[in-house]
């Protein structure tokens, strides 16, 4: 925690974060336990990914995101009903100005020890400037997007980005003793033949690799159809060149794991549309607005901006919260076939948050 200078600002107190005795936790009408919550603190991204984000998106004016402390109070409002996992994401996280400050403010509950993991996913791109910040911050594990090590491949399918910057940002983050978990979305025709080699390549270097399908989520000026690739097919086909065990490892996320023997290394599958992984879902989402989506894949949204600012106190937004956890869904029910290929929602990745 202190290889870096870090100035913790002194803005937020613990009876402001609402710690004013034991809150209840938030259970949501199946019996579920909110203990995840997944942040989005920008819907700006520097790379356009094919199957994220059309190529020219228009972006939200900046006065409809919540500030720094706004993220904070909101965040810090969650963490006293009980989550335990905080992920920053985006858009591109590492891209919000000043996103280092809210890194800092809310390490303080991982120092008091109501929080367990503070982390984020990011595409890389910044991460050699902000890895060894992060770790002061406590961050100790994080996700990084990367579905290909072919540099024209990688130009291709993020359209503006730069691998070269990605593996600097990779190597600085494992410097600084990060752990990196590599996502990949299996993408058809583009990176299904390379799989293998960037498991060998991620296992190589002591990172887990999970793969993701494809969602339909958001409009992105191509057919969902084109890029879907099942996970089962291509689990089936690696299945015949390495011997998968299955693990009971969880990282609190939807992803099963299996040990890959011929790496020693961990592979996850992530198959929102070919095996449905509601049941065990402990997460909720908020966008960069305060939105509060209690679904990935469900349109039922909760406004936490307007309790927010309406006081100073929070017990407007522990209601507003409240009411939301109350009304969370069983689950959703993606499909990709030749007869559904609008997206099923409305909204980007980069909205939600992945
Ligand atoms: N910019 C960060 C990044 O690249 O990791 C965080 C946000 S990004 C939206 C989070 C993850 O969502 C990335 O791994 C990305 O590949 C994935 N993603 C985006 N759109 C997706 C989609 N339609 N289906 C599946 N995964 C998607």
């Amino acid at each position: 925690m202190d290889s870096v200078d870090v100035k913790r600002p002194q803005a937020f107190d613990l009876q402001a974060d609402g710690f004013r005795g034991a809150q209840p936790v938030l259970v949501d009408p199946f019996g579920r336990e909110i203990s995840y919550l997944r942040v989005s603190v920008t819907d700006r991204c520097d790379f356009r990914c094919v199957y994220c984000m059309a190529e020219h998106m228009s972006f939200l004016p900046k006065a409809d995101l919540l500030t720094l402390e706004e993220l904070d109070r909101l965040c810090s409002a969650f963490i006293a009903r009980g989550v335990r996992k905080l992920r920053l994401t985006g858009g591109e996280p590492l891209v919000r100005r000043g996103i280092m400050t809210l890194f800092a403010t809310l390490s303080r509950h991982l120092a008091s020890g109501a929080l367990e993991e503070l982390t984020l996913t990011t595409n890389g791109s910044q991460l050699a400037k902000h890895a060894a910040e992060l770790a002061a911050h406590g961050v100790r594990r994080i996700n990084v997007s990367l579905d290909t090590l072919d540099p024209d491949k990688f130009r291709a399918i993020t359209r503006w980005g730069n691998l070269d910057n990605v593996l600097a940002g990779i190597d600085a983050a494992q410097a600084a003793g990060l752990k990196i978990k590599i996502n990949t979305v299996a993408l058809r025709d583009v990176n299904e033949d390379e799989i293998p080699a960037l498991m060998q390549w991620a296992h190589g270097r002591g990172m887990d690799l999970t793969l993701i399908e494809v969602m339909p989520l958001g409009e992105i000026g191509e057919g969902r159809l084109d890029q879907y690739l099942p996970l089962s097919l291509l689990r089936a086909r690696l299945a015949e060149r390495f011997s998968l065990k299955a693990l009971d490892y969880r990282t609190g996320g939807p992803a099963r794991y299996v040990r890959v023997a011929e790496t020693g290394g961990r592979l996850g599958f992530i198959t929102p549309l070919t095996h449905n992984f509601c049941e065990s879902c402990n997460r909720v989402r908020v966008t960069c607005t305060g939105t509060l989506y209690m679904c990935l894949g469900q349109e039922d949204a909760a406004d936490l901006r307007k309790p927010l600012r309406a006081s100073e106190s929070n017990d407007l937004l522990h209601a507003a919260i409240e009411e939301a956890i109350a009304r969370k869904p069983k689950g959703h029910d993606f499909i990709i076939d030749r007869r559904h290929q609008r997206p099923a929602l409305a909204r980007h990745m980069n909205v939600t948050g992945g």
